[in-house]
């Protein structure tokens, strides 16, 4: 907990090499997450088995939830002369023994610095009739010194179109849309699958954890939950008529390549979380539809507008400080700035081009007084050191769990968004995506604001009505 104690609020730290408590983690985790939200896969780790022990707790943590994944095991051994016999022995075993109907191949940096060539590797298993009928060996290069977690989860998405995705050569379906939904929860998963079939349209919906990582407890371990996409739905998103693909860094690159292999027209659109890009995401729909939003919808929405009436008066002018990926920041910075809150600091680990534009959209007046960083060494020292550093510090920070020490730090409330989220249970099944997700959000940060309002009011002003 010490550690992002050790320097004063005056201390200037500059760094270019250290990194300290990253705001972000490896590809292969995300690369795992991604490929649990297919139907009876069993994700594989290509590399040394620590990492898959690693990514498959943080999951589980994050979840309270099995995680299930195999690993290739490299000894020594096969970091010298390659890992092509352990993947080998893998397909081998993992069909024998659990029977997936897909085994998702993802690699670690031990075997993409060998260099390791994974799909001449399942070559050779199909060639000696590893693998059983019907069955499938998909695979993702998940290099853990290129990008973040969020990276490793786009690759697998783009792999599942790769390897998957078909067009039929027959007419585009009409009312089908391919719904990439991103890095987000299962219940947003769901969410947004409930919202594509209020405004008519059939969603074929990939990756999906829904079903996967929030299942019920009924006394039977399933290897493989009910739910997540099918190999079937997925090879029919090469006949839909549209493409959604929400969050450009997870969702882009599947819903670029799915136009490339089926033609299918794609909109890359930002995560649906707050009205304003909830809006879009039903825009969208409305003009793939025929020009239809049904009354349900346009209720929920009208229960975000009435909230942020009532709600406006706590939120006015307050500051917060967020972390986490860039997809969930750059709407979740634009959800503030819609309360007239203002997204003081923002920092991500994971690398790219066009964050700082996006941001710089987002935040329109407001860029001036706010702090975003991004990169290696945009990690929560930093963050930390932005808080410490400002006489005001924040009224909020929204971001993961490794957000708690600064919350405790600096006497600052937290509300937990993102991943990982190590330190409470059932976020999973709560959306934040759509109406109703910002119907949660908004109802998170008042809370947050009201409590620290009751605990630091004096006997005085202690309010019975707020
Ligand atoms: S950084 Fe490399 S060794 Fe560490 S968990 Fe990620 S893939 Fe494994």
């Amino acid at each position: 907990m010490t550690l992002l104690r050790h320097t004063s609020a005056d201390q200037d730290v500059q760094r270019e090499a250290l990194t300290v408590n990253p705001a972000k983690t490896c590809q292969p985790i995300g690369a795992m997450y991604a490929a649990l939200g297919l139907h009876r896969c069993l994700p594989h780790s290509h590399g040394s088995q620590g990492c898959c022990a690693y990514h498959r707790s943080t999951l589980s943590r994050h979840y309270k939830e099995p995680a299930m994944a195999g690993t290739s095991s490299f000894t020594e051994g096969s970091s010298v002369f390659g890992g092509q016999a352990n993947l080998l022995a893998a397909i081998e075993n993992i069909f024998t023994v659990y029977n997936p109907d897909v085994i998702a191949v993802h690699t670690t940096c031990l075997s993409e610095t060998i260099g390791d060539d994974v799909p001449q590797i399942v070559e050779a298993a199909i060639d000696k009739g590893l693998l059983p009928e019907g069955k499938m060996v998909i695979h993702a290069n998940t290099p853990s010194y290129v990008g973040s977690h969020t990276t490793g989860f786009a690759t697998m998405t783009k792999a599942m179109v790769d390897y998957i995705a078909q067009s039929s050569g027959a007419e585009k379906i009409r009312d089908q849309v391919n719904l990439i939904p991103g890095w987000v929860e299962p219940a947003d998963m769901s969410e947004l699958k409930r919202l594509v079939k209020l405004m008519g349209l059939d969603p074929v919906t990939f990756p999906d954890t829904s079903g996967v990582l929030d299942s019920p407890q009924t006394g039977i371990h399933e290897m493989f939950p009910a739910g997540g996409a099918t190999v079937d739905s997925i090879r029919s998103a090469g006949d839909s008529c549209h493409t959604i693909a929400l969050g450009p860094i997870c969702s882009g690159p599947a819903a670029k390549a799915l136009f490339a292999k089926c033609q299918i027209p794609q909109t890359t659109m930002p995560l649906p979380i707050g009205l304003k890009a909830t809006d879009r995401f039903i825009m969208k729909l409305r003009e793939i539809n025929g020009g239809f939003v049904p009354d349900e919808i346009m209720t929920e929405r009208g229960r975000v507008l009435d909230l942020m009436t009532d709600m406006h008066q706590y939120f006015y002018g307050k500051t917060a400080a967020l972390w986490g990926d860039p997809d969930q920041l750059v709407s979740l910075a634009e959800l503030l700035i819609t309360l007239d809150m203002i997204p003081k600091f923002v920092v991500t680990g994971t690398p790219g081009k066009k964050f700082y534009k996006r941001m710089g959209e987002v935040l329109g007046d407001h860029a001036q007084g706010c702090k975003v960083d991004q990169g290696s060494c945009a990690d929560m020292f930093q963050l930390h050191q932005w808080i410490k550093s400002d006489p005001d510090k924040v009224d909020l920070l929204i971001g993961n769990t490794y957000g708690k020490y600064i919350a405790r730090d600096e006497d600052i409330p937290l509300i937990r968004h993102g991943f990982p989220i190590l330190d409470r249970i059932g976020h999973q099944h709560f959306a934040t995506v759509g109406y109703r997700g910002a119907t949660r959000i908004l109802e998170q940060i008042l809370d947050a604001f009201l409590d620290r309002q009751d605990r630091d009011a004096p006997e005085s002003g202690f309010e019975l009505v707020m």
